[in-house]
């Protein structure tokens, strides 16, 4: 049991959008049924805030990052080093990680980036790989899975480099590419190297799961088989300081993405897994509130993310969109219910608009909302894009809501005497 203020931040992953013209210029979020968000909003702090800075498309890496206060212009290093610390592989300094797709090509055509969104097998996939290429040259080659069509390759051996081109040609029915040094490479000995052990990797990968038994099943069943695997995102490893050392917060972290799973370890937070939270629209979100209260009897912070709104978004699906927004209400709601507000803080946002018109994140600002300790209320009424534009907060950037936070939560220090 730990003493003292509590705080949460609770993300709908992608919350944030656009108008829709099939509801009547409302957003998703405006057209849902969230009497959850609408009473933290009611009795709370409102505003708007810029994930990273205003019309800078954030990533989910890259806002939570900014969110928990760590500049991501200086210490994001690329997605792989945080999928794959997400997997559970240690990535050291002068190791080189990649997000990774299993897919399916026919010669060097892409014929899905996803292998079908391929759901089973790719453990046994995965092991093929690793057995069968350990290493490259003086290379060791280290490959995890992780969650559907995902997984995360570490290249770890001397002089590497991430400054290379990717693999992955993002689109489908054209050629994968091969992995060149970029232009301008600061040690283009090393990234000649990467590319050329990445490209024997993606050779190597492509023998090993051609004719693989999971993949036979799959042309038998008509699937696409997964006999590639496409690396993109290189980055190196990355210093954080934690988040304890950095707040004095016993921090914990409650998500449903590798990517930001990666992050929660890279900040030392305890990252709580949550049976039932799937990441996908039929999340357990009474699980995942469960687990945010329990979280909070042995820490002081718990920064919570339900994943599903991002989904509907990426899919142009404004009702789907809307389900998983009264998922996140849901949520709030057993938290409202269960919680101690006069030693609780809690702030509700998105990580970035997905809007269902774009199918990808834009730069909009997302809707905030503070409630219980230390709040003080506005005049709004519900929460949304354009009524928190109105609230108390004003508009903050993301890198200003821990500072924001810690304030309501009596644990900022006095700058000045
Ligand atoms: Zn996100
Ligand atoms: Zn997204």
């Amino acid at each position: 049991m730990t003493q003292g203020a509590k705080g949460i931040i609770f993300i709908g992953d992608g919350m944030g959008g656009r108008p829709c013209p099939e509801l009547d210029g409302q957003t998703t979020l405006e057209a849902a049924n969230t009497p959850a968000m609408d009473r933290i909003a009611r009795e709370g702090s409102c505003g708007l805030m810029d994930p990273i800075s205003p019309g800078i498309p954030a990533g989910s890496d890259t806002s939570h990052m900014a969110i928990l206060g760590y500049d991501p212009y200086k210490h994001y290093r690329g997605r792989g080093p945080f999928e794959a610390k997400g997997v559970g592989i240690e990535v050291r300094p002068g190791d080189v990680a990649f997000r990774c797709n299993f897919a399916t090509v026919e010669g060097r055509d892409v014929i899905d980036r996803r292998a079908g969104r391929i759901k089973e097998g790719t453990d046994q996939l995965a092991a093929a790989i690793q057995e069968q290429v350990p290493q490259i040259e003086d290379v060791e080659i280290i490959f995890e899975p992780s969650v559907e069509h995902r997984a995360a390759l570490v290249l770890r051996g001397p002089g590497l480099s991430h400054e290379i081109t990717e693999v992955d040609p993002h689109d489908p029915d054209v050629p994968y590419l091969d992995s060149k040094p970029e232009e301008g490479a600061k040690d283009m000995a090393a990234a000649e190297k990467t590319a050329r052990i990445l490209n024997e990797f993606v050779k190597r990968c492509h023998e090993v799961l051609e004719d693989h038994p999971v993949n036979r099943e799959r042309r038998e069943k008509g699937e696409f088989p997964a006999n590639i695997a496409l690396p993109r995102g290189a980055g190196t490893a990355v210093d954080l300081q934690s988040l304890e050392a950095r707040y004095g917060l016993h921090a914990a972290m409650i998500v449903e993405v590798d990517l930001v799973r990666g992050l929660g370890q890279y900040l030392n937070m305890d990252v709580i897994k949550v049976e039932g939270a799937t990441g996908g629209q039929d999340t357990d979100e009474l699980a995942i509130a469960k687990a945010v209260v329990a979280a909070l009897e042995d820490h002081d912070f718990v920064l919570a993310n339900i994943k599903a709104p991002d989904l509907g978004g990426h899919d142009g699906n404004a009702q789907m969109k809307i389900e998983a927004i009264e998922k996140v209400d849901r949520a709030l709601g057993h938290l409202l219910e269960s919680l101690d507000w006069d030693n609780t803080t809690i702030m509700i946002t998105a990580d970035h608009c997905t809007p269902c018109s774009i199918m990808d994140h834009s730069g909009d600002a997302v809707p905030i909302a503070f409630f219980g300790n230390g709040t003080r209320p506005d005049d709004v009424e519900r929460f949304g894009e354009r009524a928190c534009a109105t609230g108390i907060i004003g508009h903050p950037r993301g890198m200003e809501i821990m500072d924001i936070l810690l304030n309501m939560m009596g644990r900022a220090e006095k700058f000045g005497a």
